[in-house]
C-alpha cells in the first residue's frame, strides 16, 4: 500500500509530495512541527501534543493553517488513510509561501503538512535496552522551548553521536549543565534514588513524555526534582535515560564511554519505563 500525505488541502501520494521552493519553512526554518505516537490507533497524549503546538505557534506568531478541530480530523485522516495501529504521526505547520525577505509577509497563509509511519508494534521489553549517550557543547539557539523545525544544531549533534556509534548526544552549556538530548529529555537517578531532570525554561523543549514521565513518577511516589543537573553528576549518578515520545524512556548506561552506576539498566529506569507501556496502553484501549 502506498503512503498517502496531507499538503495543504490535499491528500496526496507521499512519493510526489512536495511544498514550494519559496515555503518559508524551506527557506529559514519558519515552522513548527509536533510528533504524536500512535499505538493500536489511538494517539497518544493529543492533548498534551496540541497545547505545546499552539504555544509553539503563538511564541512565533504563525497562524494555525486549519482550526484546531480541522487539524485533529486531518490527523485521523491520515492515519486511518495509511491503517497505522503502531507508528507515529508528523506535522509540520510553516508561515508559507512568501517572496524571500527575512521579516514576515503580511498573509497568514500558513502551511500545513501531515504524515505518518508505521512501525511494528512497540515492544516494551525489547524497549528496555540500555544505549550510550556521548556529550557535546550546547551550541543552539535560546529559544529551545519552542518545537521548532530548526534543527541545524540538534543535527550536528546527533550525526556526532552517530559518528561516535552513540545513541544519542546530550547538548552541556559552559558552566557544565546538561540542558536536554538532540531529541530527547536527559534524566538521572541519583545514588539516594532521587529522579532529577531539568526544568523547564527556553533552555529546553518540555517533552510531552518528560511531562507523563513526572506525572507517572508522582502517582508512583517516585522522589523526583526539576533542576538542571552537571555532567559531573550525571556520570556519577545511579541511573540516567533520556525520554521522547518515540524512545520513551531509554536507559543510558554509558556516558562519553564511562559506564553510570554499575554499567546496566537499573531497576528505576525499568519501573519508569514499564508504566510508560501501562500509561500508553490505557490511552489505547
Ligand atoms: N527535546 C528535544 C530537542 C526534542 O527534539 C524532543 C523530541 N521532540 C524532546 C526533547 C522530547 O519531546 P517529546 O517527549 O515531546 O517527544
Amino acid at each position: 500500500m502506498s503512503r498517502i500525505a496531507y499538503v495543504n488541502g490535499q491528500y496526496v501520494p507521499h512519493l510526489s509530495a512536495a511544498v514550494h521552493i519559496e515555503d518559508r519553512g524551506y527557506q529559514f526554518s519558519d515552522g513548527v512541527y509536533e510528533v504524536i505516537a500512535i499505538h493500536k490507533g489511538k494517539l497518544i497524549d493529543m492533548d498534551g501534543h496540541m497545547v505545546r503546538l499552539s504555544r509553539s505557534l503563538s511564541e512565533l506568531e504563525i497562524a494555525w493553517p486549519v482550526g484546531p478541530r480541522s487539524l485533529d480530523m486531518i490527523i485521523r485522516q491520515v492515519i486511518r488513510r495509511n491503517r497505522i495501529r503502531d507508528g507515529i504521526v508528523y506535522m509540520q505547520i510553516t508561515r508559507g509561501v512568501a517572496p524571500r525577505n527575512h521579516a514576515f509577509p503580511a498573509h497568514h497563509d500558513s502551511a500545513l503538512v501531515v504524515t505518518a509511519k508505521r512501525f511494528p508494534p512497540f515492544d516494551f521489553d525489547a524497549a528496555n535496552k540500555g544505549v550510550d549517550v556521548i556529550t557535546t557543547p550546547e551550541i543552539r539557539w535560546q529559544r529551545r522551548d519552542i518545537k521548532t523545525v530548526s534543527l541545524l544544531g540538534n543535527c550536528l549533534a546527533k550525526e556526532e553521536a552517530a559518528r561516535a556509534g552513540a545513541y544519542e548526544a546530550w547538548f552541556v552549556e559552559g558552566d557544565g549543565m546538561i540542558t536536554e538530548g538532540t531529541s530527547s529529555n536527559a534524566w538521572i537517578i541519583t545514588t539516594d534514588g532521587q529522579l532529577i531532570t531539568r526544568n523547564t525554561s527556553n533552555s529546553i523543549l518540555n517533552g510531552i513524555t518528560r511531562l507523563s514521565i513526572l506525572k507517572i513518577a508522582k502517582e508512583q511516589g517516585v522522589k523526583f526534582v526539576e533542576r538542571a543537573f552537571s555532567l559531573e553528576e550525571a556520570k556519577s549518578a545511579k541511573e540516567a535515560f533520556t525520554s521522547s515520545t518515540t524512545s520513551f524512556v531509554k536507559p543510558v548506561i554509558r556516558i562519553d564511554g564511562d559506564p553510570v552506576g554499575d554499567g546496566k539498566v537499573g531497576p528505576l529506569s525499568t519501573k519508569l519505563l514499564a508504566y510508560y507501556g501501562v500509561h500508553m496502553k490505557a490511552q489505547a484501549a
